[in-house]
């Protein structure tokens, strides 16, 4: 088993490390911040993440990737969301999670251009696969894909697909319908912005994740063409448990960004504020929480790591390791929040507080990319068939 970093990759993080600091934080704020169009201020993000590599860095170099590791992919994604949860989020739904799926399950010049477009940033994907209806069980979905003239009708409404309001192109899931309303298994495609009968409503943000674009997608009789199919037709559930494993190693990257702002910011406050003339790490109550915070991070990191590496080497286990790192990252991040918060006293209390925001953006990574719930079930399941 080998799911360190090397050296070389070690090197490769700290210099992404200050590149989060120098070129990403300033539009980071304006993103968290509302200044200027959200959209815009995306794109420009994404161009420089393009840049840096951060987007195709672990595709394969014949997709136009860079061939780095799967666990280095995760080490990056943590570094950008502790200096962004939001950046993060968007980036790896975009290049990463989209970039991957496209590379897999796509074919033809036109989806090799788009993902080209992805994995430098200047193509914004959005992956439309929850429904108003529900997004955890997505056995009753209710997009239709109807076949016609060599390519797709495609009917339904989408919702909370991140990135949505500033998206060139949508990751969309559907069930595939005979012309007499039989439904004949899941449908993965690829659906440009802006095709007749599609439109996208912009929706709140989601919590802790100031600045983000989030919107539903919905298409009406929306035409597809064939090409633009991912995986085969009425196959598309080998897409979708794919898909669901990006997310989670993405939701992964991000908690454990999380608990390390959340470390940091309460080690920081711990050490320098006074309670009866003694600095609060002093204190056994408050050192413990540090303690714990540490022990977790670094057990969620390990987790991650493992759960990357299978993926890579196609372990069967990797989808199980997965939902492990998944579940525990995002609620451990909830509980390091939670600590730096209350480190932190009433000045973690306060609107606008990082720390708050950090607690808002774990408990939504508890959702985001199968609830803590669906990883349960996942995790019982192979527990009981492997007895
Ligand atoms: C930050 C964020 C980003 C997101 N980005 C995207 C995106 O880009 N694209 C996209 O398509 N979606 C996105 N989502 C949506 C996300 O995938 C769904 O919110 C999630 O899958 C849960 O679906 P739901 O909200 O419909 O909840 P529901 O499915 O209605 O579930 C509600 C609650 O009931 C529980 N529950 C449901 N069914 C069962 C069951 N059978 N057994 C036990 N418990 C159950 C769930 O665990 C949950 O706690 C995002 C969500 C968040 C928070």
């Amino acid at each position: 088993m080998d799911y360190e970093l090397s050296e070389k990759e070690k090197e490769r993080k700290k210099a992404f490390q200050s590149f989060c600091k120098k070129e990403i934080r300033p539009l980071a704020e304006r993103l968290a911040g509302g200044q200027g169009d959200g959209s815009q201020v995306l794109r420009a993000l994404l161009n420089k993440l393009g840049e840096a590599g951060h987007l195709g860095l672990s595709l394969g170099t014949e997709a136009g990737g860079q061939g780095e590791s799967l666990v280095l992919q995760v080490a990056f994604g943590e570094v950008l969301a502790k200096e962004s949860p939001a950046v993060h989020l968007a980036a790896w739904t975009c290049g990463v999670h989209c970039g991957h799926l496209l590379s897999r399950f796509g074919s033809g010049d036109w989806i090799r251009e788009i993902l080209g477009g992805l994995l430098s940033g200047r193509k914004i994907a959005a992956l439309a696969r929850t429904e108003p209806s529900g997004g955890t069980s997505l056995e009753g979905m209710a997009t239709k894909m109807v076949q016609d003239r060599g390519g797709w009708r495609v009917s339904g409404r989408k919702s909370f697909c991140v990135n949505a309001p500033a998206a060139d192109v949508f990751v969309v899931f559907g069930v595939l319908e005979s012309p007499q309303g039989a439904g004949e298994g899941l449908c993965a495609m690829l659906v440009p912005a802006g095709s007749a009968g599609a439109r996208v409503e912009p929706e709140e943000e989601a919590l802790g994740y100031s600045g983000l674009p989030v919107g539903s997608l919905v298409l009406e009789q929306t035409r597809v063409d064939g090409a633009w199919l991912l995986g085969s037709a009425g196959r598309g559930s080998e897409v979708l448990q794919e898909s669901w494993q990006w997310d989670a190693l993405g939701a992964t990257a991000g908690s454990i960004g999380l608990m390390e702002a959340s470390l940091e910011a309460a080690f920081v406050h711990a050490q320098q504020r006074l309670s009866a003339g003694k600095p609060l790490a002093a204190y056994q109550e408050v050192a413990f929480k540090l303690a714990e915070a540490r022990a977790m991070l670094d057990t969620a990191r390990l987790l991650g790591q493992k759960a990357a590496w299978l993926k890579q080497i196609q372990d069967p286990e990797a989808e199980t390791l997965i939902s492990c790192a998944k579940l525990y990252a995002s609620e451990a991040a909830t509980k390091c929040a939670g600590y730096a918060l209350q480190i932190l006293g009433g000045r973690g209390a306060r609107r606008g507080c990082a720390a708050a925001e950090w607690l808002l953006a774990a408990k939504s990574n508890e959702i985001a990319g199968g609830t803590s719930e669906a990883h349960r079930i996942k995790i019982a399941k192979s527990v009981l068939e492997s007895v």
